[in-house]
């Protein structure tokens, strides 16, 4: 891609359409759920308990069923079964990989479908989601960016991701047993599947205080990781907002190569990005920043590259992800040699920090890093078709 290419694409931009019939609960922040429980005739004096004993089943326990939660009163459960409604989205498909990587697709409201991905580990397991149906950028190295079609994604449908993984890995306690039992299957989240999520951030916030709430899904803050392309004015928000741990696509070393990797560069340069990357840890009281790295055979893998990259992220706790490049159709780049990489890796180290250079997973099946597109798009559907299956009228 060349340096004049446009940041973004020639988007089509699909407003979501507005769910008629029962408002569904997942994703509602707390003071928005318990309006709409007041709304929906819960006495007021009752509201806290009854959001607290719901957010338990919901988020606790899996269960979505009005009918199984057997703490309320047969006529509260059938109150709250007229008014509500909680959804996540469907799994449409499941490939698993030689590597127990499994690479789920799942449909959201208006037939859009988006991809998660659960890479177990020896000590965790973690669960890539996505934020975006496809993504307003145009990274010339990843697949999400060659797709046109976008739509942000609720917090519901981001949450969502998390349970409906869940329920397909077994991962909720069964009645009876405890939480914290068993260790969990989904450990750790990464917010780094399709989609920019600081392009989407209220949405991504609103999700993710609920992963981290004692009465929600109950991961600790250090246990989520949002990737940005290099938003800066959003990336303090997410500090005091969010508190997550932050990794930053840097990818490059010079303004020059990243303008054209990573094009949001052009308004965002390497300087402004580093200034807003050095307040983050104060500000979200956390450790390091993970600068990724995709290592690109003969683009950003030289050995000036990794000493330049030492002295742009002096003064910054960082450790550095680096990342095999994963090949997909008509891609432009090759993933560097393997001697390289670990040449690289290896002065990075030298200098103190960590390097490691991530296992591609799940290649096999299209999951890896950055291979991300979902079905929709690679069947190349008409405007028109796309617009009619999101029961909109063609403009
Ligand atoms: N939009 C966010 C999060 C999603 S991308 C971001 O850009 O940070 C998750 C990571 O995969 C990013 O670091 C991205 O640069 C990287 N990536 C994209 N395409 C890739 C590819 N083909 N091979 C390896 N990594 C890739
Ligand atoms: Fe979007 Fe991230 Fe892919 Fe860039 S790397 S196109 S920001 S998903």
């Amino acid at each position: 891609m060349s340096a004049d290419a446009p940041i973004t694409h020639d988007v089509l931009t699909i407003p979501r359409k507005v769910p008629e019939g029962p408002l569904n609960l997942v994703g509602l922040t707390r003071p928005a759920f318990r309006q709409a429980l007041i709304a929906a005739g819960t006495p007021e004096r009752q509201a806290k308990m009854r959001e607290a004993q719901l957010w338990q089943w919901i988020y606790h326990r899996g269960v979505r069923d009005f009918s199984a939660m057997t703490n309320l009163s047969k006529a509260y459960r059938a109150q709250l079964a007229e008014n509500f409604s909680v959804d996540i989205p469907e799994i449409v498909s499941r490939q698993v990989s030689a590597d127990g990587t499994r690479k789920y697709l799942m449909r959201i409201a208006g037939g859009h479908e988006v991809e998660t991905v659960y890479i177990p580990e020896t000590d965790r397991g973690t669960l890539c989601i996505s934020s975006q149906v496809g993504c307003t950028l145009t990274c010339s190295f990843c697949h999400t960016g060659t797709q046109k079609l976008v739509r942000n994604l609720t917090a519901g449908e981001i949450v969502g991701q998390v349970m409906a993984a869940r329920d397909d890995l077994g991962d909720w306690p069964t009645l009876g047993e405890g939480m914290g039992e068993r260790p969990r299957l989904v450990s750790n989240i990464v917010l780094m599947g399709m989609g920019e999520p600081l392009y989407n951030f209220e949405n991504v916030r609103d999700a993710m205080k609920i992963a981290m709430d004692g009465e929600g899904i109950s991961l600790s803050r250090r246990r989520i990781t949002l990737s940005t392309s290099g938003v800066v004015p959003e990336i303090a928000r997410c500090a005091e907002e969010i508190g997550c741990l932050m990794a930053v696509s840097f990818h490059a070393t010079t303004d020059e190569v990243r303008d054209r990797l990573v094009p949001i560069n052009r308004k965002w340069n390497i300087a402004t990005l580093l200034e807003a990357l050095r307040a983050y840890p104060r500000l979200s009281n956390s450790e390091r920043i993970t600068f990724e790295y995709v290592m690109l055979k003969e683009v950003n893998d030289s050995e000036a590259d990794a000493r330049r990259l030492l002295k742009l992220i002096s003064g910054i706790p960082a450790k550095i992800n680096l990342i095999p490049f994963n090949e997909w159709p008509g891609a432009p780049y090759e993933r560097s040699d393997w001697d390289r990489i670990e040449a690289f890796a290896d002065i990075i180290y030298k200098a103190g920090y960590a390097a490691p250079i991530r296992t591609p997973r799940g290649e096999d099946i299209m999951a890896a890093c950055g291979q991300l597109k979902s079905a929709t798009e690679r069947a190349k559907k008409s405007r028109a078709e796309i617009a009619a299956e999101a029961g909109l009228s063609t403009p």
